[in-house]
């Protein structure tokens, strides 16, 4: 038999050499990360078994155990899940899967604090790794359900891991075994292992024993946390579960816990977390929102379940009428799914409107977290265009903050038709443009927007309250007919400024044909008070930044 030593993914060596500064005081979280490992493992394997059941059948009680052995300082943590094979070690405990992995490292290697790190690390997740804040190294045994050959796999965390077949692998699973680091023996105390499960991982689902034989003793109470009773569960555990299926570390800003009784009976526990995941961009993501039936784990890639303007949210859903062994392709149009995917929106979105009422600062921290996804529904979900609507927040040129469209409508000027927005690569850029003059000049608000969607949605919006929603860009002839409310201090025009008229019309007439072909028309305007010229679209020609987004796309 012969040994493998491979390297680790550059990235994972980096992570490695952070992770050990940067969780040291919070050590004890490499336990909740393996135990977490433990019952992903199972509920994987559960889920095979309905369709193969012959990959259980000489053992069908799923477990994790945890066995300390002071003597040798040692702590293995072993289940009976799906187990790994060799490419499964290689692939899953030597590089880092996920996408954005880079940016997150450079981000980490320049941040400066250690809170800011352990920030950072907080939007990862760094799972297994966090292992070797408390261990020298460690031994991976492993064996996959339905294959007989075993693994053997180690590694000190140094850049290198070995990897060979072993006799020594559990019948069917995974036993990690920590070599635990001089001074880190409180990790094989009974009551200091019993008090970390109860704190971190008392919401896992499947049994968890301390010790192995006969005697061994269940520490956590091994039922579904979405099945308890609300007020049964503390914030603590709330946030506990939430690291469990996120996979991050951070607070989660916003928790929702039903259960939807009718036609179609489920139950739902989602989180919308306080920091941005790394891969909220990247269409490879998986979704966020593990699909349960019953208690048993059926996708954590559902893509019907949730709008994907939504993907920010974490959590399960847990079905009480889907039939257990439901395919992938049987989900697709599925009614119930559907009639899941409507509930749940409707209640988010409500939840939502709810926080923004009450705890207006802190939905403005969310709203810059994830108000772009957000306002991708404005144009995928016609349906919900009136809650998105009231949900989105806003830049304006005439105020600091974040304004809503009701905050918009009531501080419109008589004789104002419409809502007007500036679209543009950022608010610095937009505050300075020269669109605005004619609208600043008379106190008339402009919304800002500089995310890319914006330019998406505007177009399709049509109005809010009766109000169309219309680029500045789009002529403005509209000004003139507004009151700016500063009227009676308007100027006459001075007699400098009228016999300028003939010289302005010389100018334009000279401008058209210079300018012939690139141009639909050269208009003199009162719009602007400062800058020389600027550049409009007609009423219903496309906006000139959309048609600029565009351009650059190569449409
Ligand atoms: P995450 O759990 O966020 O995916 P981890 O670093 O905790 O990241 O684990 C990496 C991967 O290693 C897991 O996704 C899984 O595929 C595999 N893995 C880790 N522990 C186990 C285990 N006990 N049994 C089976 N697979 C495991
Ligand atoms: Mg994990």
């Amino acid at each position: 038999m012969s040994t493998e030593t491979l390297n680790f993914q550059a990235e994972v060596s980096r992570l490695l050499d952070i992770v050990a500064n940067s969780l040291y005081s919070n050590k004890e979280v490499f336990l909740r990360e393996l135990v977490s490992n433990g019952s992903d493992a199972c509920d994987r394997l559960r889920y095979a078994a309905i369709t193969q059941p012959e990959l259980v059948a000489d053992d069908p009680n799923y477990r994790i155990s945890l066995v300390p052995d002071a003597e040798n300082r040692q702590l293995t943590i072993a289940d009976n899940g799906i187990g790994m094979n060799r490419d499964d070690l290689v692939e899953n405990l030597g590089t880092i899967a996920r996408s954005g992995t880079l940016d997150v490292m450079n981000q980490l290697q320049q941040a400066q604090d250690e809170n800011e790190k352990v920030n950072l690390i907080g939007q990862f997740g760094v799972g297994f790794y966090a292992a070797f804040v408390v261990a020298d190294w460690i031994e991976v045994r492993s064996r996959k359900a339905g294959e007989s050959q075993g693994w053997r796999w180690a590694s000190d965390g140094r850049g290198t891991f070995t990897v060979e077949e072993t006799d020594d692998a559990p019948a069917r699973g995974t036993r990690v075994t920590l070599h635990l680091k001089e001074g880190e023996d409180e990790f094989t105390e009974s009551e200091r292992i019993k008090h970390v499960v109860k704190r971190h991982s008392d919401h896992i689902a499947i049994p968890i024993f301390l010790g192995e034989d006969e005697g061994a003793e269940q520490i956590n109470t091994a039922s579904a946390l979405w099945t308890r009773p609300k007020s049964e569960i503390t914030d603590e555990q709330y946030t506990e579960f939430y690291r469990h299926v996120s996979h991050q570390m951070d607070e989660p800003w916003m928790r929702l816990h039903f259960k939807a009784e009718g036609k179609v009976e489920f139950t739902c526990l989602l989180f919308i977390p306080s920091t941005k995941p790394f891969d909220l961009f990247d269409p490879q993501r998986k979704h966020g929102v593990n699909l349960y039936v019953r208690r048993v784990f059926v996708t954590d890639d559902c893509a019907e379940l949730l709008p994907a303007y939504l993907r920010f949210l974490r959590g399960v859903v847990d079905s009480e009428d889907l039939p257990l062994n439901i395919s992938r392709e049987m989900l697709q149009h599925n009614p119930m799914v559907q009639k899941i995917h409507q509930t749940t929106v409707n209640r988010v979105l409500n939840e939502l409107k709810k926080k923004a009422n009450k705890e207006p600062e802190s939905y403005q921290t969310f709203w810059e977290t994830f108000g772009p996804v957000l306002k991708e529904g404005l144009y995928e979900d016609p349906q919900q265009k009136d809650s998105l609507l009231e949900l989105a927040r806003f830049r304006s040129s005439e105020r600091d903050g974040w304004i809503s469209l009701d905050d918009y409508v009531q501080n419109m000027k008589e004789g104002q038709q419409a809502i007007y927005v500036l679209t543009g690569d950022s608010i610095e850029a937009l505050r300075k443009s020269p669109q605005l003059e004619g609208f600043k000049a008379k106190g008339v608000e402009v919304l800002l927007l500089a995310d890319p969607i914006d330019d998406f949605w505007v177009p399709s919006i049509g109005e809010y309250q009766g109000y169309t929603l219309k680029p500045v860009t789009q002529g403005a002839a509209e000004l003139d007919s507004i009151k700016s409310g500063e009227d009676d201090e308007q100027q006459e025009r001075s007699d400098e400024e009228k016999t300028s008229d003939a010289a302005i019309g010389t100018l334009v007439a000279y401008l058209k044909t210079a300018l012939e072909g690139q141009i639909k028309d050269v208009r003199s305007t009162e719009r602007l008070t400062e800058s020389a010229c600027c550049l409009v679209a007609d009423e219903g020609d496309m906006d000139i930044h959309l048609e600029r987004l565009l351009r650059q796309h190569g449409r």
